[in-house]
């Protein structure tokens, strides 16, 4: 991400901003549901802004998905302080017709000049100061964003192949060229396998920025597809016989000195203790990170066997099927292979909020780690085709198959609960608790088309 307020220096050959136009910034943040909220600002006026933020009511936390707000422990009363992040800052220029956009996200503190008990990203980075401060180790993390594309008279071509690629015109360049300019390395941009369906993978980042970038990649792919007159869902389910739309998140570790500690030659699968003790942690904690992994009742149609989102809370050495699975070139040579060796969590879609379940997979593994769990068992088949005494031999047991379900775990965790301010797990159940009931009695069409209006 570019850090200043200059135009990135590798941009000359594209025209830049108007400069007879005041230019705008939308000032972000992720709401609990996982909606970015904006508000503009003159981008001349952000230095100055840093210091002291932008006020905004607490209760502005309880929004809901469909415009209300939920009930909440604020009502008219308490205001957070919205602090742009600098360092966030995306500035991409005018691309040929697409105007390009300004974003900055923000952190909220409260009137003690504390994080906000609601800001998620403050919550990621205090996970991610525990992990460090416990261990040593940082965190990194990269997202394969799948989402499906539509417009009037739209005709998608067959998937995975180049007149699927191509008949999208110049939006695909656009849009790499969009991110690039955001800082945002993509690795692919391909038709995937649902009707209409693309997917974009960026490359990793350490610390918050992976969730920054979570955020901005969803949005910029949201805003260049409009621009070409497209509509960019990210629902999990846009019909209920659509392929589902994933958010899968490949994640690694490394030491002070920049080591990477997941893998280790001389053990099963190559995984380190380390790395077996993280993922351990995440798994016997998986289903209380499910309602933040899947956050929308919509989101339970894509979990489940035969889906490749994942059914149960299998872990596995390239196992497409298993919530966690082990990703090693076991072809490339050292110390590539090393460097790129990582667990890839595949139960996430992006109808959630990033910093929320990135927060629950660092506290879940700091908790294995600390105490020293054994690596799950790693399944090297289709969890499915395992007779039910064999799951039952390896622990291996369905993941919640709705998000009252996926509450409830929650409900039931201390641990886990205890990883989040009361206050921001009281207002996601309530918001959460409310849209279960906003979707009763509609049919699975009908459910999924609610969704795809919204994410
Ligand atoms: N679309 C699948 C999902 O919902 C993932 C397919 C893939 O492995 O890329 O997670
Ligand atoms: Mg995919």
């Amino acid at each position: 991400m570019n850090n200043t307020l200059s135009q990135p220096a590798s941009t000359p050959t594209l025209s830049t901003h108007s400069e007879e136009r005041t230019e705008i910034v939308a000032l972000g943040w992720q709401d609990l549901c996982g909606i970015t909220r904006v508000r503009g600002l003159p981008l001349k006026d952000l230095e100055a802004k840093a210091a002291t933020g932008l006020g905004f009511p607490a209760c502005g936390q309880a929004l809901t998905v469909s415009g209300g707000i939920a009930p909440n422990r604020w009502g008219p009363i308490d205001d957070v302080r919205q602090i742009p992040a600098l360092d966030t800052l995306v500035r991409v220029p005018r691309i040929g017709d697409y105007p390009g956009l300004n974003v900055v996200l923000a952190d909220s503190i409260d009137g003690q000049g504390q994080a906000f008990a609601c800001c998620t990203r403050s919550l990621f980075k205090d996970a991610l100061r525990r992990l460090s401060d416990t261990t040593g180790l940082e965190f990194a993390a990269s997202f394969e964003h799948e989402f499906t594309l539509s417009k009037p008279g739209f005709q998608p071509e067959l998937c995975m192949t180049l007149d699927a690629l191509q008949a999208l015109g110049a939006l695909p360049s656009v849009l790499v060229t969009a991110l690039d300019r955001a800082g945002i390395v993509c690795e692919a941009f391909e038709p995937e396998f649902g009707s209409g369906q693309y997917e974009l993978s960026v490359g990793h980042d350490w610390g918050v920025a992976a969730a920054d970038k979570a955020v901005l990649t969803r949005e910029i792919i949201r805003d260049v597809s409009r621009h070409f007159g497209y509509r960019a869902s990210f629902c999990p389910k846009i019909a209920p016989s659509a392929a589902g739309n994933g958010a899968h998140i490949h994640f690694s570790l490394r030491d002070k000195n920049g080591n990477p500690v997941l893998f280790d030659p001389a053990r099963p699968n190559a995984l380190s203790a380390l790395g077996g003790s993280f993922a351990a942690g995440v798994i016997r904690h998986i289903n209380s990170i499910m309602c933040f992994a899947s956050s929308t009742p919509v989101g339970y149609m894509r979990i489940g066997p035969g889906k490749w989102s994942s059914g149960y809370n299998a872990f596995g050495l390239a196992n497409r099927e298993a919530v966690l699975r082990i990703c090693d070139l076991q072809m490339t040579p050292e110390p590539k292979r090393q460097r790129s060796y990582n667990l890839e969590f595949r139960a996430a879609d992006n109808a959630g909020n990033p910093y929320l379940v990135l927060a629950m997979i660092v506290r879940a593994g700091l908790q294995g780690i600390v105490e020293k769990l054994q690596s799950p068992p790693s399944i090297s088949v289709d969890p499915a085709k395992l007779d039910e005494a064999e799951r039952m031999r390896h622990g291996i047991k369905p993941l919640p198959s709705s998000l009252d379900e996926a509450l409830q775990h929650l409900d039931r965790d201390e641990v886990a609960r205890s990883w989040l301010p009361d206050a921001l797990y009281e207002t996601f159940v309530t918001l959460k608790r409310k849209e279960i009931s906003a979707t009763d009695g509609l049919t699975p069409e009908d459910l999924c088309a609610r969704y795809a209006r919204i994410f």
